[in-house]
This record gives C-alpha cells, sequence and structure tokens, in this order.
C-alpha cells in the first residue's frame, strides 16, 4: 500500500500488538513509588481524526499519571490569561539540557528557556495562579482538561500528587530561585502545590488524544465545534512542542517521527499530526531522557505507515 492510504484502524491495532509482544521497554520512572509500581507492559494508542473518528489499541482506556503532558494545557491556559506577556516569564528555545536542570536559570535571571523544561512550567503554574488560592487555579486546570477531553471523570491521583511533593526538593529549588529573581511572584508553596497536582492528572490515551484535538486541528474540535484557541495560537503551541516538547531529546523526536509532541515521565506523548489527527500513546519505560521509549518508537511506525509529518509526505 501506498504511504497515507493505510488502513488507519488496522495500522493502530498491528502496532498495539507489536508494541504489547516487545520488551525492550526502558526504565519506569522511581523518583517516586506510585510511578515506580506502575506495570512496564501496559500499551496503550489512540488516534483520532478530523471527523472524530476514534481508533484505539491495547490499554487505550486505561488512566496513568500524565505528568510533563500537563504543561502544553497550562500554557494554552497561561497564554488564555496574559497573552504575550507570558514571555516576559519564559523563552521560547530548546534547552539541551535535561527536564529538571536548573544551570541555565543562573546565566538568564531566573527565566527558565522555555515552557516545558521543569523551570519554565513551574513560572507558567505561577502565572495562572497570579494570587488566587491554588485550589481555584486547580479546580480551573481540571475542568478545562474535562471540557477538552469531554469527560467529567477526569481527576488527579492524589497519591502522586503527595509523593511529588514529598520528593520535589530540585522542583522547589527551581521554584525559589525563580522567587528570588521575581519571575515566580506567588507564595513558592502555592506555586509548586499546583504544579505538582497538575502532574499529577491521571488520564487515559483516549481523553489525551481528545483533549489534543484543539492542537491538530486550528484551535477548534471540527467535530464538536468546540473553539478552544486561535489557530495561530494552536501553531505557536506546536511550534513548542516540536522544539521542547522532548527536552533534550527534541531533535531525535523530531528527526524520528517529525510530529509535534509532548512526553511526560509516566511514559505518555500527545502527538499531531496538523489538519489530520491527534495522537496519544503510553507505554511506561523511559529511554535516558526520560521518554517513553516504546511510545516513540509507536509514534515512528505510525507516521511512517501513515505519511506523516510536518516535513512533507
Ligand atoms: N512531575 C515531574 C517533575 O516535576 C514531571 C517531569 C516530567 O514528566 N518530565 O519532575
Amino acid at each position: 500500500k501506498q504511504a497515507g492510504t493505510a488502513d488507519l484502524g488496522q495500522v493502530v491495532a498491528d502496532i498495539a500488538a507489536e508494541m504489547a509482544a516487545r520488551t525492550d521497554r526502558g526504565e519506569v520512572a522511581t523518583y517516586i513509588p506510585q510511578l515506580a509500581r506502575v506495570d512496564p507492559a501496559r500499551f496503550g494508542l489512540c488516534v483520532t481524526t478530523r471527523d472524530g473518528t476514534v481508533h484505539t489499541g491495547g490499554d487505550a482506556d486505561v488512566p496513568f499519571s500524565i505528568q510533563s503532558i500537563s504543561k502544553v494545557f497550562t500554557l494554552t491556559i497561561a497564554l488564555g490569561l496574559v497573552g504575550d506577556a507570558l514571555w516576559r516569564k519564559v523563552g521560547r528555545e530548546p534547552s539541551g539540557d535535561p527536564f529538571n536542570s536548573i544551570v541555565q536559570l543562573e546565566h538568564e535571571h531566573g527565566k527558565p528557556r522555555n515552557p516545558f523544561i521543569n523551570a519554565g512550567a513551574i513560572a507558567v503554574t505561577d502565572a495562572i495562579l497570579a494570587g488566587h488560592q491554588p485550589r481555584e487555579t486547580l479546580g480551573e486546570i481540571l475542568r478545562f482538561m474535562r471540557h477538552l477531553a469531554d469527560d467529567e471523570t477526569i481527576s488527579i491521583d492524589e497519591d502522586v500528587a503527595r509523593s511529588e511533593k514529598a520528593t520535589g526538593f530540585r522542583n522547589a529549588a527551581l521554584a525559589n530561585f525563580m522567587r528570588a529573581h521575581g519571575v515566580v511572584e506567588n507564595p513558592v508553596e502555592h506555586t509548586l502545590g499546583v504544579y505538582f497536582h497538575h502532574c499529577a492528572i491521571a488520564m487515559t490515551c483516549r481523553q489525551l488524544a481528545m483533549a489534543s484535538r484543539f492542537l491538530a486541528f486550528g484551535g477548534r474540535d471540527p467535530a464538536s465545534g468546540h473553539s478552544i484557541v486561535s489557530a495561530e495560537r494552536a501553531r505557536r503551541i506546536n511550534a513548542l512542542m516540536l522544539t521542547c516538547g522532548h527536552y533534550d531529546g527534541s531533535g531525535d523526536f523530531a528527526f524520528r517521527v517529525g510530529l509535534p509532541g509532548k512526553s511526560g515521565v509516566g511514559g505518555g506523548i500527545i502527538a499531531v499530526v496538523p489538519n489530520v489527527a491527534s495522537i496519544a500513546v503510553w507505554s511506561p519505560g523511559l529511554d535516558k531522557v526520560g521518554n517513553s521509549r516504546l511510545g516513540t518508537i509507536a509514534l515512528e511506525r505510525l507516521a511512517r505507515a501513515m505519511g506523516w509529518s510536518i516535513f512533507g509526505s
């Protein structure tokens, strides 16, 4: 079959079957017991297309910790609240450093290089808080996720949130350093509390693929008619996912998959094919950079089989 004419449902089923049989999964995140306990053999995949068709494979309806994937959605909320003023607090360049790196903050007066490394996401969370109570802000983030996914059951895993807080010394260091430079403006424990909780949202591949539709389809869901952001804003968020969505593995992800995407240490990845599809994949084993190993391979297969790339057909 020619690239682009393959049967998407069959491709999704084949990839899920292949990935479920593989054992070269990489290591599950171990910095908190709640993530270390997850069954590494889990694999889920979900793809939605323009007309609203949903294709699922494997454990597409099993919830997992979305972790840093939440940063895409908090960025969307923050841009809605403060617009381009956000870029005074956070940059738009890939970091080339690990996701929790602190070194470059010192050189740039506490301004994180991009919204997807931890420091940048903490600064974005701080912009959303803006004097509100953490509970209200968290409620707003959760409502946004439920609205996007059209699913009221999405919730926060409180055990994960508690453990993130109990072990988050490095994130606390980042937040305090940014507070010293005035980039973080709320009480540090408020900002960190909201950050730890939005990382602890649990979602399925199906819910994440649904929630990502606005990024794939010019800021709106063409099937439901829901408008979320302008087409320009969706393009810009996609650009940031392409350049920064996989930390210092972003170049490799663009090379291998060729689509904007965002990973989390729970093993999830969302990716978008502009005007064509939104995708979510989950395999808990991670590569050295902290991105899902089989998740990336699955996206590589999917993109190749369907002829999907933002760099040409
Ligand atoms: N909660 C994690 C942290 O702050 C998120 C990191 C990630 O998913 N890359 O360390």
